[in-house]
C-alpha cells in the first residue's frame, strides 16, 4: 500500500515537466488533477501561462482529460472555456473516474499519464491502475481545504514510515 503511495516522478511544477521524453516513452494521454496542480484551489480560470502549456501539450500530440474531486460547478468553469473534457466528483483514488478517462481518450493506462499534487488521491489512483504518475507541489497550500489538509498529514505519516 505504501509503495503505492510513490509517484513515479516528482516535479516541482506542470511547467517541469518533459512533454518530449514522455511522448517517446509512448504516453498519449495526460489525466491531470485541477486543485493545486493545473492552478491554485481558489482560482476559477486558467491563467495565461496554463492556456499556453495546454496549447502546447496538445500540439505536442497529448489528449487530456481533467479528474478532480471537487464539485461539478467549480470544474466546468474552469474547464469548459478551456475546451478540455472533465469528471467531477471523481472520488479519487478509487478507479472509476480514471477507467473512464482513459475510455474518453480510447487510451490504455499504459498510454497515460497522471498528473496531481497528493499523494493518497491522485498518485495512489494512478499507480492502483499502472499509470505512470507525476506528483507536483501544491500551488497554494493556503486555500485548502479540511479534508486535503487531512490528507497532507496522512501523506507526511506514510512517508515518515517509508523512510524507516
Ligand atoms: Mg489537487
Amino acid at each position: 500500500m505504501l509503495k503505492k503511495l510513490i509517484p513515479r516522478l516528482q516535479v516541482n511544477t506542470i511547467y517541469d515537466i518533459d512533454l518530449e521524453a514522455l511522448r517517446k516513452q509512448g504516453y498519449r494521454g495526460i489525466i491531470t488533477d485541477l486543485d493545486n496542480t493545473l492552478v491554485g484551489a481558489k482560482a476559477p480560470l486558467a491563467t495565461p501561462e496554463l492556456t499556453a502549456w495546454l496549447k502546447r501539450v496538445g500540439e505536442a500530440g497529448f489528449q487530456v482529460v481533467i479528474v478532480s474531486n471537487n464539485e461539478r460547478n467549480r470544474v466546468s468553469r474552469f474547464a469548459e472555456p478551456l475546451s478540455i473534457p472533465f469528471i467531477y466528483r471523481a472520488k479519487k483514488p478509487t478507479s472509476a473516474a480514471f477507467r473512464r478517462a482513459l475510455r474518453m481518450m480510447n487510451l490504455s493506462a499504459k498510454e497515460t499519464v497522471v498528473i496531481g499534487d497528493q499523494m493518497l488521491t491522485d498518485v495512489l489512483g494512478g499507480n492502483r491502475l499502472g499509470l505512470y504518475t507525476i506528483l507536483v507541489l501544491p500551488i497554494s497550500r493556503a486555500d485548502e481545504g479540511f479534508f486535503t489538509k487531512v490528507n497532507r498529514r496522512l501523506e507526511k505519516a506514510a512517508l515518515t514510515l517509508m523512510k524507516r
